[in-house]
This record gives C-alpha cells, sequence and structure tokens, in this order.
C-alpha cells in the first residue's frame, strides 16, 4: 500500500561520485578506504547522474517527487539537467557551489557576500525552489568559528533568502564518518544556534536538514532542533531519518506537530544503517569508521517509511508530513487542490491553489 497521497522526499542526492581515480591519485585503496579518506578527497570529486537509481527507487517505493540538493562536490546544473528531463518528478535548491569551487582551487577568498551573489544570480533565473543543502560556508576554513561569527555569515544568505521568497535550510545534526566541525558548518553541532535568524527574519520558512539527526543513536541534537521549530513558526524539521518515536515527541507537541514536519531522507548518501537488535532503536543510520566505504546503494526509504507505518496515526497528518507540507513550501504541482489539510488558515495558499502560490523563487 502507498503511504500516502503523495509523497515527496524533500532532501534527495541524485548526483554520486566514482571515488576511485581520487583515491588512486591520493595513493589510497578503495577498497580499504575509510570514511574520514573519503572526506579528503571527496569536494574535489566529479559526480555523474545517479537518477536512474533514484526513478527506479521511485517507483519502488511510489515516491512522486524529489527535492534534488547539491552537496559537496555535485554541481547545480547537473542537477537542473536531471529536473528538465523529468519536470514532474523533480525540483532542486541551489547553493553557492562555484564559490565554494573556487576559493577550494585557491582562486578566490570564499566570502558570504560571494556565496549570497551566487545564490542570488541562481534563484534568479526562476529554476530553482529555494536553497541548500545548508548554509553556504568555507570549506577552506581550519579556524574554530564562534556563533556571532557564523550567524554573520548566515545573514546575507537569509537577505537573498527573504528577497526571493524562498525557503532556506541549516543543516543539523553529524553522521560520524565525515568530519563535520566548528570550521565550517559548527551550526550542525548547535542547531540550537538557529534561533536568532529564525527569530530575525520571520518571513523566511527554514528546513532543519535533517531534523537534527543526520545519523547516530543520540537525540541530544534532535532535541534542540525540536526547540527551535517549537518556538519559531517559520522552522520545519526534516524527518526521514528519525525512527518511530521521534516522529511521535514531535507529534505530541503542541507547538511542532504534523504541519511542521518534511519527509527527507538523505537519499543517495553515503549513510549505512547499523543494526542493535534488542534495543531502542533496532537499527539506525550512521556512518561507520572502523569499515569500508559502503559501495552499495543503501535502500533509506524502505526503513524510513516503516518507521512511519508504524505512526497510528490521523492519515490528514501523515500526508502533510508525506507531501502536504513540501507541496505547500516549495510550491510543487499536486494532482488535485484540497487533498491536504489546510495549515495555517483558508486564506493561505495551500498546495493546488495555482495562482495563489507564490512564484517559485523569481
Ligand atoms: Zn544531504
Amino acid at each position: 500500500m502507498k503511504l500516502g497521497r503523495f509523497i515527496v522526499d524533500t532532501h534527495v542526492h541524485a548526483q554520486r561520485f566514482a571515488a576511485g581515480p581520487e583515491f588512486s591519485k591520493a595513493k589510497l585503496d578503495a577498497g580499504k578506504a575509510r570514511y574520514n579518506d573519503l572526506a579528503r578527497v571527496m569536494r574535489g570529486l566529479t559526480p555523474y547522474d545517479n537518477s536512474a537509481r533514484l526513478l527506479y527507487d521511485m517507483d519502488c517505493y511510489d515516491v512522486d517527487m524529489c527535492v534534488l540538493l547539491p552537496a559537496f562536490g555535485m554541481t547545480n546544473e547537473l542537477n537542473l539537467e536531471i529536473v528538465e528531463r523529468h519536470p514532474e518528478k523533480f525540483v532542486a535548491v541551489c547553493t553557492a557551489m562555484e564559490t565554494q569551487r573556487k576559493s577550494r582551487n585557491g582562486e578566490i577568498e570564499w566570502t558570504p557576500e560571494a556565496a549570497a551573489a551566487e545564490i542570488d544570480a541562481l534563484l534568479s533565473t526562476g529554476k530553482f525552489v529555494g536553497l541548500g543543502e545548508g548554509m553556504p560556508a568555507d570549506h577552506t576554513n581550519k579556524r574554530t568559528l564562534g556563533q556571532t561569527e557564523r550567524m554573520d555569515q548566515i545573514r546575507p544568505i537569509m537577505e537573498v533568502a527573504r528577497k526571493h521568497g524562498s525557503v532556506a535550510r541549516i543543516h543539523t545534526g553529524v553522521v560520524m564518518g565525515y568530519p563535520l566541525t566548528h570550521h565550517v558548518w559548527p551550526e550542525t553541532l548547535n542547531p540550537i544556534w538557529a534561533t536568532d535568524v529564525a527569530a530575525e527574519y520571520p518571513e523566511v520558512p527554514i528546513v532543519l536538514d535533517h531534523g537534527g539527526l543526520q545519523g547516530w543513536w543520540s537525540q541530544r541534537f534532535v532535541e534542540e532542533a525540536m526547540n527551535v521549530a517549537a518556538a519559531h513558526d517559520n522552522v520545519y524539521l526534516e524527518t526521514g531519518l528519525w525512527w518511530t518515536d521521534m516522529y511521535m515527541k514531535a507529534l505530541l507537541d503542541p507547538n511542532i506537530g504534523a504541519e511542521k514536519l518534511l519527509w527527507g531522507c538523505d537519499w543517495g548518501a553515503s549513510i549505512p544503517f547499523h543494526a542493535q537488535y534488542g534495543h531502542q532503536p533496532p537499527a539506525y543510520a550512521v556512518q561507520l569508521r572502523k569499515q569500508p566505504l559502503v559501495r552499495h546503494q543503501v535502500d533509506v526509504w524502505g526503513w524510513s517509511l516503516k518507521q512511519l507505518l508504524r505512526l497510528d496515526i490521523v492519515q490528514d497528518d501523515l500526508n502533510l508530513i508525506l507531501g502536504g507540507n513540501a507541496a505547500r513550501l516549495y510550491g510543487l504541482p499536486v494532482p488535485h487542490k484540497r487533498l491536504f489539510r489546510p495549515v495555517g488558515g483558508e486564506l493561505v495558499p495551500q498546495p493546488g491553489d495555482r495562482d495563489s502560490i507564490p512564484p517559485r523563487c523569481s
């Protein structure tokens, strides 16, 4: 049975890397390489179009649409090519990948203004529905960034999001294999930091990537992410790697609820599952530092949809989590009006109200 009327994964990577050649250059054995080896070469890798596997999985699991995100060395251009081939199945968000690439290559010094200008130009094309994954950052930086300095880097990006009426994304949570540090994305280790920008830009919808849980068993960062979502009307939580109990916690919170949850699984990321049967949760996503890199396409949708299946909740709530909220926030085309419980009152544009949905980032 299809789990909802209109299913949208809001966090998908349709690009994949063949890491072998870069491992050879770095004199590493691809068969033995670990995640910290991958992190060393990752931003220099050339991505390829992995949409054939993605379309196969969409067919398997009845996923109607995906929001495509660039990350690491992926490109906005390749995501757009995939969207243009299947406009009924994909939309893309963008981030300042060229600024990142040029600063990495030593061609320019990374600045938040350069990143903001690149995103402004990309959103001005009208071809992207928002920005992400996460907020742009200086991937060459080796200094620990404090909260004030990092928030000052994020504010110019939020200005661009406000100008375009765009959905912004802030990355929260860590996954153990890649070193996500206070050098680049300190907010990912401190989801509560999103509080200030949420308050300063109340008209900008902010999605917290991973809802505090990119991987691992601890809910510490999830609780911080839930705090920000509960205290700010414009903050939403992405949930795909959550297990069942965490959904219920958010649904029981009178300031969160189904209206603020977006299914998004990081499909295409290199994150395996670890099993600890007999314990809670029996399986969870995490990169395993003592193991070689996962080589196959991990089946995240099967696992995540089972977490949702266990929730014995009103179907209209499940429909919001699985696609209705995404359709509303990203202005996605839906088959009919009034498929979803209205959120925000009758006067607020709902999915399917084509004329009244704000134009996508134009
Ligand atoms: Zn991702």
